[in-house]
């Protein structure tokens, strides 16, 4: 995730640093940190929004500590009082993982106007898509200046804009930066997106809605819930299972729902609970019991603004 990795080159991370950031999320945001040669220390969800505990996040910090991930699990904002009260507490930089997240607010102001630094994805199976991309978001304006230089092979483009005779060609390679520039033709698409956004977010919310109605009358079924003082953008509509309400298996229950068109699929296998995580931090699954816990019952069902109520039936 290209954004997330900039935003963590902008706080200035380091070798041997080390990162907090939810294991109920999709690998890239925990990888960023790798690129570094820091550590992502993986944290426990809370129950109730699969998003990060704040508590678990403070009982895992060390002297080393220098930032906190939040992701903002289906597109409901995390529990961000707490999170920034906790990093404030604590001295670390907070940077939120808004993939899901576009539209979405907590009391009253957007995601993307809350932290320091928001990361969003324009991947293809995002509420706002480019096909490829994304986008940080920040008030600050060192930190958008660093990003700027940054995104585009660290060349500076500020240092000589007074002397107007050279401006036309004179640039300088002020860092070893990256090619993480959106294309043109991506940026037009999302300019026309954008324009889009509240309206697919009312879809989404209808569906979501109509979905809970009706699911809200099984005893097999938990459906998602979102506090009162935030608003979700719905980019995941996530159901869980009473395992022992049901005979079947979530993965049966996966099966059956494709054989009948449905495409559900799962979000997300715990970063501890993969190879990779595991190999090089040591992780094992009952260090994380609550996201242990979680994975065997959720999955998702499809939510996309030109469903028809067909479909939703
Ligand atoms: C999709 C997603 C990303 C990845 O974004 P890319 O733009 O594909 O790199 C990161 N984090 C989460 C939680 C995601 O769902």
């Amino acid at each position: 995730m290209a954004p997330l990795h900039l935003a963590l080159d902008a706080i200035g991370l380091k070798a041997g640093d080390e990162v907090l950031a939810p294991t109920t999320t999709f690998t890239s945001t925990a990888e960023v940190v790798c690129y570094f040669k820091a550590r992502p220390v993986l944290v426990d969800v809370d129950r109730e929004s699969l998003s990060i505990d704040p508590a678990d996040a403070e009982r895992r910090i060390t002297p080393r500590t220098r930032a906190i991930i939040a992701v903002h699990y289906g597109g409901q904002p995390c529990d961000m009082e707490s999170i920034q009260d906790m990093a404030a507490r604590q001295g670390l930089r907070v940077i939120e993982n808004a993939a899901h997240a576009l539209p979405a607010s907590y009391r009253g102001v957007p995601v993307g106007a809350i932290s320091e630094l928001t990361a969003f994805s324009f991947y293809a199976t995002k509420t706002l898509t480019t096909g490829e991309g994304g986008m940080v978001t920040t008030g600050d304006g060192g930190v958008a200046a660093r990003i700027r230089m940054m995104r585009l092979h660290g060349i500076g483009r500020d240092a000589w804009k007074r002397y107007s005779a050279e401006r036309s060609w004179r640039y300088e390679v002020l860092n070893s930066g990256y090619k993480y520039n959106l294309t043109d033709i991506q940026s037009a698409i999302g300019l026309v997106q954008l324009r889009k956004c509240d309206r697919m977010l009312a879809a989404r919310t209808e569906i979501a809605a109509r979905y809970t109605r009706e699911f809200s009358r099984e005893d097999a079924l938990e459906v998602p819930t979102v506090g009162r003082d935030r608003s979700s953008a719905w980019h995941l509509y996530t159901l869980r299972l009473n395992l022992e309400e049901i005979t079947i298996t979530r993965s049966e229950m996966i099966e059956m729902l494709k054989a009948r068109g449905v495409g559900a699929s799962v979000h997300f296998i715990p970063l501890h609970m993969h190879p990779f995580y595991q190999k090089a931090y040591g992780y094992r699954e009952d260090d994380l019991p609550v996201a242990s816990q979680q994975y065997r019952r959720y999955l998702s069902l499809p939510i996309f603004p030109t469903m028809t109520t067909a479909q939703i039936d």
